[in-house]
């Protein structure tokens, strides 16, 4: 079993105790079951897709960006240190980290507007309740069921951002996770972890591509006083050593924050176990007030300055046509999809089954595939 088991905490998740998978397997031999949860998910065909799906920035505009697959990696890095000072169960953060964005649309976050407008009369489209309808039904790959039957505590923590009424109006698919009040501990620490990466690998990324600048970004606090420590050190260090400098000493100081905070948090709440932990009104992995407010400052910034920057937009709202298009063609003329899903078509009992299965279709696309869809379908180049 897990080799680590005896040194967790006793609110991790632990392995003994775990919910286990909808259809019973026999234990694994080598290995723990978050260990196996992790492998399925990283032989998993929406894995290997992340690599080809935008984060911000649209795969072909640079070999340099992040994408959907670096972004994982780096939430699952990220995660697991934490995970190991916490006394967490690195395998199931790990897992979790791996699997959270598995939903995502092409093209990033325009690419799920776009779907979830067009199923608005079809329950609708959230990236991260199809995340969990990757792991539960679509993957394709065991004799005796669909999906990766992942034990309840991963698929529990996929699910951890999916706001309540928004999995309500998408259906029951994930209304049992949300009956109690918080997730794993390890669930809470890779929401997290994902907001660490994200604003900084932006940050980074919108540096690189002179969307932002450092002087828009030196007002801001944590920024702020890295670029002062960092310049203080080194005066005359160039840009590219010095943006890495100042992006590693705020990944460490938010770290370290969550990290101490929770360990306060901890000592404070006493949860005995993870049902204890469930049954909190708050979560217990956080940052200070203070990191809060810096993290807060640094979304707000991304928001205004990089993620409505009127060159990722109009590269955006050229994507959420790609997809409304496709949308459109499938529905209308289901001999441009393939077999496959042209028998789940078949099989759909109703019109809202049906437009799930050109949904789930286009959700599982790359960027470079739907791109290249479109052009089949409608002529014309896109790159
Ligand atoms: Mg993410």
């Amino acid at each position: 079993m897990n080799a680590a088991a005896g040194s967790l905490a006793p609110y991790a998740a632990q392995e003994s105790r775990s919910r286990g998978r909808v259809h019973p397997e026999l234990p694994p031999t080598m290995r723990g079951e978050f260990q196996r949860d992790r492998d399925r998910i990283i032989h998993s065909a929406a894995f290997r897709r992340l690599e080809y799906k935008t984060q911000v920035f649209i795969n072909h505009e640079g070999d340099l960006y992040r994408t959907r697959l670096t972004h994982s990696l780096e939430v699952a890095q990220i995660a697991r240190s934490a995970a190991r000072a916490l006394a967490l169960s690195e395998d199931l953060t790990e897992a979790i980290a791996l699997a959270h964005d598995l939903g995502h649309t092409p093209f990033g976050h325009a690419g799920q507007d776009a779907l979830n407008h067009v199923m608005a009369d079809f329950g609708g489209f959230e990236h991260n309740l199809q995340s969990l309808r990757v792991v539960d039904e679509l993957e394709e790959k065991y004799a005796a069921f669909n999906g990766l039957n992942l034990c309840f505590e991963t698929r529990e923590g996929i699910l951890k951002h999916c706001r309540r009424n928004v999995a309500a109006r998408l259906g029951a698919l994930g209304l049992r996770f949300l009956q109690g009040g918080q997730p794993s501990l390890e669930a809470q620490l890779t929401n997290l972890a994902d907001e660490i990466a994200y604003n900084n690998h932006d940050i980074d990324d919108g540096l690189r591509a002179e969307l932002i600048s450092i002087e828009q970004l030196r007002p801001l606090p944590l920024f702020g006083e890295v670029y002062n420590e960092v310049t203080g050190r080194y005066p005359g260090l160039n840009e590219r050593r010095l943006i890495h400098e100042i992006i590693r000493r705020m990944i460490n100081q938010l770290v370290g924050d969550l990290v101490n905070t929770s360990l306060d948090r901890l000592r404070e709440f006493a949860p005995a176990d993870i049902d204890a932990v469930r049954e909190l009104r708050e979560p217990i992995i956080a940052f200070s007030p203070e990191m809060r407010a810096a993290n807060l400052s640094l979304k707000r910034f991304l928001h205004e300055h990089l993620y409505r920057h009127a060159r990722v937009r109009r590269v955006t709202e050229h994507a959420k046509q790609i997809v409304n298009e496709l949308f459109i063609a499938y529905r209308h003329e289901p001999t441009w999809l393939p077999a496959d899903a042209r028998v789940k078509l078949e099989r759909a009992g109703d019109e809202t089954a049906r437009a799930r299965v050109v949904a789930d279709y286009i959700a599982g696309m790359t960027d470079r595939f739907a791109y290249a869809e479109h052009t089949r379908i409608h002529g014309g180049s896109h790159v």
